[in-house]
This record gives structure tokens, C-alpha cells and sequence, in this order.
């Protein structure tokens, strides 16, 4: 036959003790969490935070957009004729991209638009500190994609490509220049 009995003032002060020597313990031991947002989480210059969009190189071949899996990447573009020259030739269209917008609500960073665009428009930065309050102000544009240009290392960019002057903020979306020519 066993018996139990009640804790007694004795083994609570016992159980006290330990706990105060656990906290002791660690008292002593430097802290492994960083107190971020106040010191920034030191990253490999690689890491897959944002897509940014290098906007003269894409030709709105609409490639990136078919095979993102999230169907989150959003692409209106119109044609341009280029008329000939003095010395003749034939007229000639262009692509001029309207809009670029990338909804980061659904995108699940699987890197497949960046793998698949051929023309070497798309890469991944770093930045990853883009989150809002509102899910619907996940939706950015070709002119917040093209700040982020600033952060994708030196050793992504492509070769000639050379960095703009000191960043700009961004603006509202607006048309601008295509890039692929295409013989008509
Ligand atoms: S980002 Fe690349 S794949 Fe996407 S439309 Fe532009 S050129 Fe095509
Ligand atoms: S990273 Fe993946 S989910 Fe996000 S926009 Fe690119 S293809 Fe779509």
C-alpha cells in the first residue's frame, strides 16, 4: 500500500531555489535574439526578400506572368510604331509597358518569374521589411519594383548594367519606355 503525501513548506522552498538558480544560469549567458527593428538582421546579400524589376529589360513578353504559380504578377503593355529614319528603312513597333504590379499578398517567393524571365528584368533583393497593415497595400508597382533595383548585389546584376544615381522615391505609376523592337 503506498501513501502519498501534500507538498510541505519545505519542498516548496526547494522547487523556489531551483528556479532561482535556473534564472541565475541564464542571467550570465549572452542573448541570442536581436532586437530588430532597432539592429537589422545581418543577411546573406543573396537572401530571397523582394522582386525587383530591372524595367528597361523587360519586353512584356508576359512569360513571368504565365508561369507564376500565384497568377500574381500583373502586366498591361501597348504597342509604339518607331517611324523610319532619313536614310529609309522600314517602320518598326516596340512594346512600351504600362503597368508591372506584383502582388505580394500571394506571391510565395518561389523565385520561378525571376528563373524564367529572359531578358534579365527580374532578381531578387534582399529587403524583406515591406510589411503593411493592410493586405490590399501589397500590391506594388514597376516604379516601388525598380527601387528595389538598388539592393540586388553587384554579383546578380547583369553584365553593363550600371546603377542609376542616389535613390528616388517612388512615384505613382506612370508609362514609359518599352524595350524589345520588333520588325513589323
Ligand atoms: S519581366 Fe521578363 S519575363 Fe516578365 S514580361 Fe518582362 S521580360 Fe518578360
Ligand atoms: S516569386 Fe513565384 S509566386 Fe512570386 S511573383 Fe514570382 S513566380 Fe509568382
Amino acid at each position: 500500500m503506498t501513501t502519498s503525501r501534500e507538498p510541505g513548506a519545505l519542498d516548496l522552498l526547494r522547487g523556489l531555489g531551483k528556479g532561482l538558480a535556473t534564472t541565475a544560469k541564464t542571467l550570465a549567458r549572452p542573448a541570442h535574439t536581436r532586437q530588430y527593428p532597432h539592429q537589422e538582421p545581418d543577411l546573406p546579400e543573396r537572401s530571397h526578400g523582394v522582386v525587383a524589376l530591372l524595367e528597361e529589360n523587360c519586353t512584356s513578353c508576359m512569360l513571368c506572368a504565365r508561369e507564376c504559380p500565384s497568377w500574381c504578377i500583373y502586366i498591361d503593355s501597348h504597342k509604339e510604331t518607331i517611324e523610319p529614319g532619313p536614310e529609309g528603312g522600314r517602320a518598326r513597333q516596340h512594346n512600351v509597358l504600362d503597368r508591372f504590379d506584383i502582388d505580394f499578398s500571394l506571391c510565395m517567393y518561389c523565385g520561378i518569374c525571376i528563373e524564367v524571365c529572359p531578358f534579365d528584368a527580374l532578381f531578387w533583393a534582399p529587403d524583406f521589411a515591406y510589411a503593411e497593415g493592410d493586405i490590399r497595400n501589397l500590391l506594388h508597382g514597376k516604379a516601388k519594383l525598380g527601387t528595389w533595383m538598388e539592393r540586388v548585389p553587384d554579383s546578380a546584376l547583369p553584365g553593363g548594367y550600371v546603377r542609376p544615381g542616389p535613390a528616388v522615391a517612388p512615384q505613382a505609376d506612370t508609362p514609359d519606355t518599352g524595350s524589345q523592337v520588333v520588325d513589323e
